[in-house]
């Protein structure tokens, strides 16, 4: 896929990102999940951008609360999903599963990632070759299960893990040192996340952001998308059980690590 579209990160709040998505053949672009307006409003104007959509992927604060005044600055449009239309202020477009958004010259895919929260979604934008995931996925983990069930959350990361190998994971937090040490314990002899582990040790020490990632490398690395690998079972002295109870249990031991 040809990537027509430039994403752009902008750190925000503590640990959160912030995405810009730009058209260079008109200067428009959209924001995913602004959690504040002032860097937002700051990267448009050192660029020369003009904000056109405003994404969100769930209702929590640090991804919502720029919204009123980006688009009331800018008249772009407030899209996120449709079962959070009463707990996202403004919100003029409510998007569901299986939509094609037309944003402009681009459209994004809109798919539902429940787990995190109940109205969670993910737009997957084949032009920039980029999923936006929210706190669904993150680079070698996933989020924290506050409204959803395992099964949900399960059968969500299995959507997004079956996306194009090469598209890039733009997730919603920098959580992936912590994550790495997390999941080197509940995978230990998987070579090829030793190996992604030790990369991401040194960019974070360097404060280099280790996202975007891949779904290929989330594939081969991240425990919470392999519960039906035959050898993370086993690690987790669980052989042979279903994917759902395995998820269950990496979720549960990550939540008390
Ligand atoms: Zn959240
Ligand atoms: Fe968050």
């Amino acid at each position: 896929m040809a990537r027509e579209l430039s994403v752009e990160m902008i750190p925000a709040l503590t640990d959160n990102y912030i995405y810009l998505i730009h058209d260079p053949s008109d200067d428009s672009a959209a924001v995913v999940d602004p959690g504040e307006a002032a860097p937002v409003r700051a990267a448009l104007a050192a660029r020369g951008w003009r904000l056109t959509h405003i994404l969100n992927t769930h209702h929590h604060g640090d991804h919502i609360s720029g919204n009123v005044a980006l688009s009331a600055e800018t008249g772009a449009l407030l899209i996120g999903p449709a079962a959070d239309a009463h707990r996202i202020p403004g919100l003029r477009h409510g998007a569901v599963d299986g939509e094609t958004l037309k944003l402009g010259r681009w459209t994004a895919e809109v798919i539902a990632t429940p787990g995190h929260t109940k109205g969670h979604v993910a737009y997957y934008v084949p032009e920039a070759g980029a999923v936006f995931c929210g706190d669904t996925l993150f680079a070698l983990g996933c989020g924290r299960l506050f409204e959803g069930t395992a099964a949900e959350m399960w059968a969500s990361l299995v959507r997004l893990r079956a996306l194009p190998g090469d598209t890039r994971v733009y997730c919603g937090h920098e959580y992936t040192a912590a994550n790495a040490g997390f999941a080197t314990t509940v995978d230990p002899d998987n070579a090829a996340l030793a190996a992604r582990a030790r990369t991401v040790a040194a960019l974070a020490a360097a404060g280099t952001p280790t996202v975007p990632s891949t779904i290929a490398a989330e594939r081969a690395t991240n425990p919470f998308l392999r519960a039906d690998d035959a050898a993370l079972q086993a690690a987790v002295g669980l052989p042979g059980a279903d994917p759902v109870e395995v998820f269950a249990e990496l979720r549960h031991r990550k939540d008390r690590a």
